[in-house]
């Protein structure tokens, strides 16, 4: 099916292959090479952080800021019900306890007025987690974060040159990351960047990266794990870097076409264009199925791929996660927003890849599909 539109392709039309060249020409392709530290450098600058620490992934970016925050087992997390499983795993992984909030019907973003309620005298930490294009209202979030004396920790893995009443998403938490997987605004194929302020953390964060190696080699105080990035995929990185305004105005482009398109389109929920605080970024271009139509997510996906058009579903929450459901965990928890879009909700393609004809390609069968 040569004609069939992925739900994401990359776009690596800039220094990429030079900067990768370069590595195997120089020998540098460990995480000891030079585009690593660049890499972090230039993404802190960006940012507007004192230090990036990148890491293999985003995954493992969490489980690193999550670890180098040393919360005392069993004290309590707060993170969004309609979020990856990264997130919860991060803080189960650590011997913490997941306490979902669930997201607010429109922006699918953690809705900050129910946190307060959840805050008990084991909670340490809020993570919150920016999804699909519009950021966390961060002003409740930080207020509450000072009143109780809670770390905030950041996820700002679709948010590359997003900002919330203009400054960057990944320069709030006490610990932000980002991750740079292929279908983020910038990626290095496989990659992630634990950010922060703070020199301690930021000295831990390398210290989980990289086996808490010490200054007598193979004696180690305290269990980390190998998250390095490697030159290769920092050179990548760097190239993409270069290229974020480009894509993010395209990102923009696109969901305005798509918003246009589907002005027409009856109950079905699209992304919220802007709040006070952002404009939309679109990472991923989503929408929600309403009550009119008698198909769900899956049955819109299985229709679309038989039109040859790539749709992914929407997150699948956090409390209903069979693992830690089979573990007893969130018994009486039920976020009804967040379980709602899980079923209804998926996005099309929204690649950086994507040509202007794609996305009418796209829409037309969208429309069938809604007729
Ligand atoms: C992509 C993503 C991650 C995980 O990043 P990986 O690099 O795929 O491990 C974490 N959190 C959010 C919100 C994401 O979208």
């Amino acid at each position: 099916m040569s004609d069939f539109i992925p739900v994401n392709e990359p776009l690596l039309n800039g220094n990429e292959k030079a900067y990768l060249c370069e590595c195997i020409d120089t020998g540098w392709i460990s995480s000891e090479g030079p585009f690593v530290k660049r890499f972090e450098k230039e993404m802190a600058a960006y940012v507007g952080r004192k230090h990036g620490i990148a890491v293999c992934n985003g995954t493992a970016a969490l489980e690193a800021a999550v670890q180098a925050l040393d919360l005392e087992k069993g004290s309590e997390v707060i993170l969004p019900a309609f979020t990856i499983i990264s997130c919860a795993q991060a803080v189960t992984k650590a011997g913490l306890v997941p306490v979902v909030i669930d997201c607010e019907p429109d922006t699918w973003n953690m809705d900050v007025s129910r946190i307060e309620e959840k805050i008990t005298d084991r909670t340490r930490a809020i993570m919150v987690v920016h999804i699909y294009g519009l950021p966390v209202e961060m002003d409740a979030v930080l207020e509450l974060s000072k009143k109780y004396g809670l770390k905030v920790i950041e996820d700002a893995a679709e948010m590359h040159g997003q900002t919330y009443r203009g400054k960057q998403c990944g320069s709030f938490g006490d610990i932000s990351i980002f991750s740079f997987y292929p279908n983020k605004h910038i990626t290095c194929g496989e990659g992630g960047m634990i950010m922060t302020d703070d020199d301690m953390l930021a000295e831990r964060c390398r210290g989980v990266r990289n086996l808490f190696f010490s200054a007598r080699r193979y004696m180690h105080e305290e269990i980390g794990s190998n998250f390095r990035m490697t030159n290769m995929q920092a050179a990548i990185g760097v190239a993409q870097l270069e290229k974020i305004d480009e894509h993010i105005l395209r990102k923009r482009e696109i969901g305005h076409r798509y918003d246009e398109l589907f002005a027409d389109l009856q109950d079905v929920m699209l992304p919220v264009p802007k709040r006070d605080y952002a404009d939309n970024i679109y990472w991923v271009y989503g929408m929600v199925i309403g009550s009119r139509y008698d198909f769900d997510a899956q049955e819109a996906m299985k229709r679309l791929g038989d039109m040859g058009i790539g749709a992914r579903s929407f997150f699948y929450p956090i409390h209903r996660q069979p693992v830690y459901v089979k573990q007893g965990m969130f018994k009486n928890v039920s976020c009804p927003n967040a379980e709602r879009i899980s079923e209804r909700g998926f996005y099309i393609p929204s690649g950086l890849g994507i040509t202007d004809e794609q996305i009418e390609i796209v829409a037309k069968a969208v429309k069938t599909l809604f007729a």
